[in-house]
């Protein structure tokens, strides 16, 4: 971790960069969207020919392999650039909206306008994918960005930064403040007019506090305890390497890592042999990175030695002193238990046997935590009914993991994993004030709903209520309509 400087001088920082990025927007904010586009697309272009070096930087700040950070930070981010070049100028055309006849000749609209500054606030996990991607939608949107990375993540930050000022965006419209949770505050002291906060339920608490204080809303992607749920239908040779690589990838450091395996008993025995074996392969390779949080590994440490007091039992590896340092496997472990309840940011997954669809949906859904989800089944309908009754914000059916990369799928959780979304259409609007317009066609001197509030037009909205709520035939709906417009014409004369 990098010292915090003194709060003076960190307010001071916050408050410059902040003024810096209101100016900004003030240019930025005005240029059309397929401009703003064209300028993403530089970006993307940058990042395939910069890759190798970002790839080297995000190896030595997040512990990844050259595989994982390849197809985990800069693919997915490769895939959103491209999508926002693609789509952000059709997304964010006004959407027209209906207008019911007692509003009278009107025209409705939403328009889609950019927020202002965006103050992103990210971890250290995916830093460059979690630094570059929400920068990218606010910026898309019209908005500008002040970007707080992790104190872990600076080099990878830095990065971003230059990569932006080399695809040519406006001076200051992305500006990097480094610093911990101090200055996260206190650009949020700043009052932006959006904060987008990717981390721990800590963190997100604690952003969220200092935001209410000046009524600034909040994105908030926090942790997960994801379920992966095996019906006994499912292909099992698909399934052993998909819980290998959903717990493992990454030192099971990514919010969306398999937490949870949850088999149906027929074949809990065997599916958890297979999985032991490759567990004890795949750590052998070196392939799943390495653990670089040190106070999140003794965290999963204690979980696993306290599941193991209360009954679970230590599959891989032999020896209860590796425990969460590296690939562990615990079984027939019990709901109630911290690691199955706990975030667990170390490769430790949990396995837990269930009877029905039932069981096993109440299981998965008996957390804190909503982020995502998979559920593995040759039976497609099946799968889908207990997808269907999953609280979660994503789900998967025979896959993991990749559902996040989806560009056009809203991405965020449910309950303690967060709220609010990014990534898809609903992901780029998040970034944008929805301002509704509602146009006026009529030549009228006066309206009906204005003043006098006298007898009449107590009598003729009463009628009006009447027919288009009360139950009454066809006929008397088309007599009452032609009865009422005449008086509304006759009052429009009085007036
Ligand atoms: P973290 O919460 O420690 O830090 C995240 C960011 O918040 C950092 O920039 C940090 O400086 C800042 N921060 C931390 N405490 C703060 C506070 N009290 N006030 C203001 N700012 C604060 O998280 P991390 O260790 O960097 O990342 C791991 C966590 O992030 C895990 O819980 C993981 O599940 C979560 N995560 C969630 C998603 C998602 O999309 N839902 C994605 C990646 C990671």
């Amino acid at each position: 971790m990098t010292e915090e400087v003194p709060t003076s001088e960190t307010a001071r920082r916050a408050s410059a960069a902040m003024q810096s990025a209101r100016t900004a927007f003030d240019g930025w904010s005005g240029i059309d969207p397929t401009e703003r586009s064209a300028c993403i697309e530089r970006m993307r272009r940058k990042i395939v020919l910069d890759r190798d070096e970002i790839v080297r930087t995000i190896c030595a700040e997040a512990g990844k392999t050259r595989a994982e950070a390849l197809s985990s930070d800069v693919l997915p981010t490769l895939e959103m650039l491209r999508y926002l070049e693609r789509e952000t100028a059709r997304i964010l055309e006004p959407r027209k909206a209906k207008t019911p006849l007692v509003f009278g000749r009107a025209s409705s609209r939403v328009e889609y306008r950019p927020r202002g500054v965006v103050v992103v606030i990210a971890p250290w996990n995916n830093p460059f994918q979690l630094s570059l991607v929400p920068a990218a939608f606010a910026l898309a949107a019209g908005n500008t960005v002040v970007l707080k990375p992790s104190p872990l993540a600076r080099k990878t930050a830095a990065l971003v930064g230059r990569l932006c000022q080399d695809a040519g965006l406006a001076q200051d419209a992305l500006q990097v403040e480094d610093g911990g949770a101090e200055t996260a505050l206190a650009l949020i002291a700043e009052q932006p007019d959006l904060v987008f906060f990717t981390g721990g339920p800590a963190g997100g608490r604690a952003v969220l506090e200092a935001a209410a204080r000046h009524l600034i809303p909040v994105i908030l992607e926090l942790g997960g305890k994801d379920p992966m749920i095996v019906l006994a239908d499912a292909d099992l040779e698909r399934v052993e390497q998909a819980a290998v690589y959903g717990a493992f990838t990454h030192a099971g450091q990514h919010c969306v890592s398999t937490k949870r395996l949850l088999v149906e008993k027929p074949i809990y025995g065997t599916l958890l042999d297979r999985i032991a074996n490759l567990t004890r392969s795949l750590t052998e390779t070196g392939e799943w990175g390495r653990v670089v949080d040190e106070r999140a590994m003794a965290a999963a440490a204690e979980q696993v030695r306290e599941a193991v007091a209360d009954g679970a039992r230590l599959v891989v590896p032999d020896d209860l002193d590796r425990a969460g340092a590296e690939p562990t496997l615990v079984s027939d472990c019990s709901p109630s238990m911290r690691l199955v309840q706990e975030e667990t940011f170390a490769p430790v997954l949990a396995v837990l046997p269930f009877e029905t669809d039932a069981e096993a949906v109440e299981m998965a859904n008996d957390s804190p935590f909503g982020l995502n989800a998979s559920v593995w089944s040759g039976d497609a309908a099946r799968a889908d009914d207990v997808v269907g009754r999953l609280r979660t914000g994503n789900a998967c059916v025979n896959n993991v993991l990749i559902n996040i990369g989806n560009p056009h799928l809203p991405f965020g959780g449910v309950k303690a994993s967060g709220f609010g979304r990014y990534h898809g259409p609903e992901g780029l609007r998040a970034f944008c004030v929805e301002t509704s317009v509602l146009a006026s066609r009529s030549r009228r001197r006066t309206e009906p709903n204005w003043f006098p509030h006298d007898d009449n037009m107590a009598e003729m909205t009463d009628e009006l209520i009447e027919l288009r709520y009360g139950e009454m035939s066809r006929w008397q709906r088309l007599t009452g309509w032609i009865r009422v417009g005449r008086k509304l014409t006759r009052r429009g004369k009085n007036l």
